[in-house]
């Protein structure tokens, strides 16, 4: 699932992209009437974007008239932006190459834009959630609102981390994707955030010490920044592809994840996988001791 680094890059690149552009029609096979489709569309046909912006793992499109348009890219969600037809029943890509790799070709929402472009949002599983609703609506959103500290934001300092871990006797790795505590890390940075700090995911929050604490809260920036720079990881069963279909950068400097079996980059010991509740978690039973 894309984590923060991954909508961070999507969100940058349609501010530099699509900001500014208008919505000239809108498509999708995802509504159950025709009606439902009828009233999206009459509703966003015409309106301007005026920006993009991430909380959490959330991307929100500010239009005109105080409209957001909502998008969570959930499991295997991602936007396109490409010059597509509709042909023989279905959206076809005018761009060759990565435009017609398998997980870039499951279209199920399209928004065409004044300069003949396309944004599409193409979802293998069609998981992905998109609404549109005013900014009043948006604001009494429950989902938004319980969101936790955005681990880049300025206002998470040390202390803000202090704070979570003293309150919870959860795990740590666990404490870390909560998105009540901390917005927009999941499986992919827990895992590499700890093994960067060298803590063990299964220690419990509330017992980390002070330089154990100290370590993760450079880990958290460390890592989110770096993969940010690389444009997001597209890991092995990730759909997860930049706003021109190709994949993020990052997968090549991962530590830990989906390195099960590998020497660890630091000792050599090979790196373990815990599978608990349909999650992996991945460290170095070495470097990463209880
Ligand atoms: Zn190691």
């Amino acid at each position: 699932m894309p984590e923060l680094p991954e909508v961070e890059t999507i969100v940058r690149e349609l501010n530099n992209t699509v900001k500014g552009k208008i919505i000239n029609d809108f498509w999708t096979d995802n509504f159950k009437s025709n009606t439902q489709l009828q009233n999206f569309r009459a509703l966003i046909k015409r309106q301007k974007i005026i920006k993009a912006e991430r909380k959490g793992k959330n991307i929100l499109i500010f239009l005109d008239k105080n409209l957001v348009l909502w998008i969570h890219l959930k499991l295997t969600g991602h936007l396109l932006l490409g010059q597509y037809i509709w042909k023989e029943g279905k959206w076809q890509s005018l761009k060759k190459g990565v435009y017609l790799e398998p997980q870039n070709r499951f279209i199920h929402w399209v928004f065409s834009l004044n300069n003949g472009q396309q944004l599409v949002l193409s979802d293998s599983r069609r998981f992905a959630k998109v609404r549109l609703l005013t900014q009043d609506e948006l604001s009494k959103e429950k989902s938004l609102q319980e969101l936790g500290h955005d681990p880049l934001a300025s206002d998470f300092t040390e202390q803000a981390l202090k704070d979570i871990l003293k309150k919870t006797k959860s795990e740590i790795k666990k404490v870390l994707m909560e998105q009540r505590h901390l917005s927009g890390i999941g499986n992919i940075y827990a895992s590499e955030i700890l093994f960067a700090a060298q803590i063990n995911p299964f220690k419990k929050a509330n017992q980390l010490t002070k330089i154990e604490t100290h370590h993760l809260f450079l880990a958290i920036k460390n890592i989110l920044n770096k993969a940010i720079k690389y444009r997001g990881t597209s890991a092995q069963d990730e759909a997860y592809r930049q706003l021109d279909g190709t994949p993020g950068n990052f997968s090549r400097f991962l530590k830990v994840y989906q390195r099960e079996g590998k020497p660890c980059v630091r000792c050599g010991t090979l790196i373990k996988r815990i599978k608990s509740q349909g999650r992996s978690t991945f460290y170095c039973p070495q470097c990463q001791k209880l």
